[in-house]
């Protein structure tokens, strides 16, 4: 009789995308990831809550090798581990770096370059791609997001909602297993928050994968698929984000959630 069912997934496509085990990093005395364990699951969206200070942009750099723990490990789905206990090489670290690309709270875009040059910096530079082919990529980037007319334009000539649409197209461009932000709507003023959740909405149902640091609950409960509650470099708890967000387990999510919807 002939075999009907489909052969398994790859092992690669079973796996995680990235998980973290462990994570722990200090600066100086002080410590500031105390053993974290992160799973992110290829095409979800794992949101990243809690309070300033707690660790969340040190343990998206650390995912992201611009930090590097002092111990614990990092693994990927095809099979990529780093030791950080063991002195992981440059090459290790590189390859780590190379996996995920950071969108940034206050968007750190090139401010002498114009928009399109800081889009094909990282695959012409850094990855080495074909400077027309980069071009052709960032015109298409630019246009999908309205901002066609702009190329030409420096950063402080734009809005901080543009910049931040110029911030993400800049992360895309780099073709990332891993999109990263950290606070990505912080720094805007209200009225712009809602055309860069909108972009990340749309990234999320293209099935990006991505980690989000984020103040935006209404935006963790609608788009993410998992949620995560980080305070003083530990996660408190993790859970679907109704369960998260709606019936905490831990009094110190429950408060830091209050405190977020009930600000006043
Ligand atoms: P969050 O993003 O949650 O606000 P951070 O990861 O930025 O938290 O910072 C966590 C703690 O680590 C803070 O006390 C911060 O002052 C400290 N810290 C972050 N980066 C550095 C650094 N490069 N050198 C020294 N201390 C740092
Ligand atoms: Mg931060």
């Amino acid at each position: 009789m002939q075999r009907t069912d489909p052969p398994p997934p790859p092992l690669a496509d079973r796996r995680p995308l990235l998980s973290a085990d462990s994570l722990r990093k200090s600066f100086g005395p002080l410590p500031v990831l105390r053993g974290v364990d992160l799973t992110i699951e290829r095409g979800q969206v794992l949101a990243i809550i809690g309070p300033s200070g707690s660790g969340k942009t040190t343990l998206l750099r650390c995912l992201n090798g611009l930090e590097t723990a002092e111990s614990g490990r990092i693994e990927a789905s095809d099979g990529q581990t780093v030791d950080f206990s063991a002195r992981p090489g440059r090459a290790a670290l590189n390859r780590l770096r190379d996996r995920s690309a950071m969108v940034f709270q206050h968007y750190n875009l090139f401010p002498h370059k114009t928009v399109l040059e800081n889009i094909i910096e990282g695959p012409v530079v850094v990855q080495r791609r074909p400077r027309a082919a980069a071009v052709a990529e960032a015109r298409e980037l630019l246009d999908r997001v309205g901002l066609g007319a702009k190329e030409a334009n420096y950063p402080s000539s734009l809005s901080g909602g543009q910049q931040q649409r110029v911030g993400i197209l800049r992360a895309l461009a780099l073709r990332p297993e891993l999109l990263l932000f950290d606070e990505p709507t912080s720094a805007l003023d209200p009225e712009l928050v809602g055309e860069i959740l909108s972009l990340m909405r749309d990234l999320a149902r293209e099935g990006w994968t991505m980690v989000v640091v984020t103040h935006e609950l209404q935006f963790a409960r609608e788009v993410a698929h998992h949620v995560a509650f980080i305070d003083d470099g530990e996660i408190v708890e993790h859970g679907p984000p109704d369960q998260l967000l709606r019936r905490p387990e831990h009094e110190r999510t429950r408060q830091f959630v209050h405190r977020l919807l009930h600000p006043l």
